[in-house]
């Protein structure tokens, strides 16, 4: 799960060893462990080494393995793609590092990441299929455990899959329209009835399926469509499995502002992105605008993925796209998703109904308590509902001020969470009446939610500061400043 943005000190890539030459300095069992490991390629495997484990030259002359019983030297490593160092001595392993950089050959010395040009990864093998997992050296262990969760997750016949797909890439380049049509056949080749009968060796009804896909995508008209995808509080792990999937299948993401890097990322790499923005204050789109985007996007024929923070169905202006989208006949569906009021529930282990306490909710944004009369929610509130308030610090500080006007007492507990879900998030609590201090805090930058009612009573403030004593410090220092 990336969190935004890390840099990587080692690239992962993949090299090419088929009939190459790959040197193993070393006879014991370090050599012993990374001669077992390459034996997975076809590289040509050179053991060097004046004594070798007996266990380990049965094993290589089982696997077809060279082995030179000489003391080392740096000729020897003339032609090798790449030498491994693993005599268990440490000034060899030095010396044997130094020759191939000399020959600019990389070079992997085990156990001393300081001396290695590239690191060996865990490899999940699945033929033609690698998953490698590096940890640059950090954490072997957890590399282990990483593959053996991948390992469990991915189909034994993958590889088979994977060899299947090659031999029919030509027939395919043939006969699918490059673009979104190829890339929907092979969505449909790996993910549907085809995977599954190479998985159950039905090689035969594989073939068959594939002729019949291949039929089914001659000459396609190209007909877009549209997925209104709840992107979740922010989390990655928040997307839901179908979310992720159109996000692997998309031409187009139209994303808003409040929608991490991290999730857009999870989208197929070379969809093209688009923010349509929209931060209070600086619409870098109008909804017309959007509106338009996303029909003229499906009308080109691009699967395309709408993305929006939390469900797209709250507070998204999804209405809106719905229409435009009805209006223009384009082909559409709704990916639901984790609301923000549900992540801050969870980041305060807030139960929003509680048996006794509060057995309705209220998602409001507080905007239509501006004028005289009170919104029908507001007695609602007042007879326990629990009212979650969206979009930000001063329409809390209003509805807080509206409902102790109406008679919602000022004691009512309240929860407030910046950036729900995310590592980032702060937790704050207290009561209705000190709700309005909520908009001096300047420092609050990421989206805030906000809940009010006596279910908030059930919460944990474990991980969470007084909301008083935060205005207390605020208006200390503000005098502190005016003085
Ligand atoms: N469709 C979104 C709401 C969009 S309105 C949803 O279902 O959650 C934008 C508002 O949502 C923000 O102003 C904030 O009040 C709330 N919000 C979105 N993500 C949030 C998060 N991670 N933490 C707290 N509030 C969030």
């Amino acid at each position: 799960m990336s969190e935004q943005n890390a840099t990587l000190n080692a690239f992962p890539i993949f090299v090419k060893t088929d009939g190459k030459r790959v040197t193993i300095i070393g006879g014991g069992g370090e050599a012993y462990a990374k001669a077992r490991l390459l034996a997975q390629s076809s590289a040509r495997l050179l053991v060097i080494a004046e004594v070798i484990d007996p266990a380990f030259a049965k094993w290589g002359a089982d696997h077809g393995i060279d082995f030179l019983r000489v003391p080392y030297h740096r000729d020897l490593l003339a032609g090798s793609v790449l030498v491994f160092a693993a005599t268990g001595d440490l000034a060899t392993d030095r010396r044997v590092a130094q020759d191939a950089r000399a020959l600019s050959i990389p070079v992997n010395v085990v156990d001393r990441p300081e001396l290695c040009d590239f690191y060996t990864p865990a490899i999940v093998n699945r033929a033609p299929v690698a998953v490698a997992i590096g940890t640059e050296g950090t954490g072997p262990v957890l590399a282990q455990q990483i593959r053996a969760r991948i390992d469990q997750m991915l189909s034994p016949a993958l590889g088979r899959l994977a060899t299947l797909a090659a031999h029919y890439r030509e027939a395919v380049e043939l006969r699918v329209p490059r673009g979104a049509a190829r890339r929907r056949f092979w969505s449909s080749f790996f993910g549907g009835r085809i995977a599954r009968s190479v998985e159950n060796g039905a090689l035969q009804d594989a073939a068959l399926e594939v002729e019949k896909l291949l039929r089914d995508h001659e000459p396609v008209e190209p007909v877009g469509h549209v997925a209104l995808v709840g992107a979740g509080p922010g989390a990655q792990d928040l997307l839901t499995l179908r979310a992720q999937r159109l996000l692997m299948e998309a031409d187009v993401i139209v994303h808003d502002a409040l929608v991490p890097e991290s999730v857009v990322s999870v989208g197929r790499r070379d969809a093209d992105r688009i923010n349509a923005g929209k931060r209070k204050g600086c619409h870098s789109k109008s909804q017309e605008e959007i509106n338009e985007l996303l029909v003229s996007l499906a009308r080109e024929g691009k699967r395309v993925v709408r993305l929006k923070c939390g469900d797209p169905m709250v507070f998204g202006r999804a209405g809106e796209e719905l229409a435009a989208l009805r209006e223009a006949g384009i082909p559409h569906e709704i990916v639901p998703g984790i609301t923000a009021a549900c992540a801050a529930a969870a980041d305060f282990r807030l139960p929003l109904t509680l048996r006794g306490v509060a057995s309705s909710m209220v998602f409001t944004t507080g905007h239509d308590l501006k004028g005289n009369s009170l919104p029908d929610w507001a007695r609602l509130a007042i007879e326990g509902a629990t009212v979650a308030v969206y979009m930000g610090r001063s329409t809390a500080a209003d509805v807080s001020e509206r409902l102790a006007a109406a008679g919602l007492s000022p004691d009512t507990a309240v929860a407030v969470v910046e950036n729900a879900s995310l590592p980032n998030s702060r937790l704050f609590h207290g009561t209705l009446a000190d709700l309005p201090a909520l908009a001096g805090f300047d420092d609050l930058t990421g989206p805030v939610l906000t809940i009010i009612g006596d279910a908030v009573a059930g919460a944990s403030f474990e991980n969470s500061e007084p909301l008083a004593r935060r205005r207390a410090l605020a208006s200390a220092m503000g005098e502190e400043a005016a003085a």
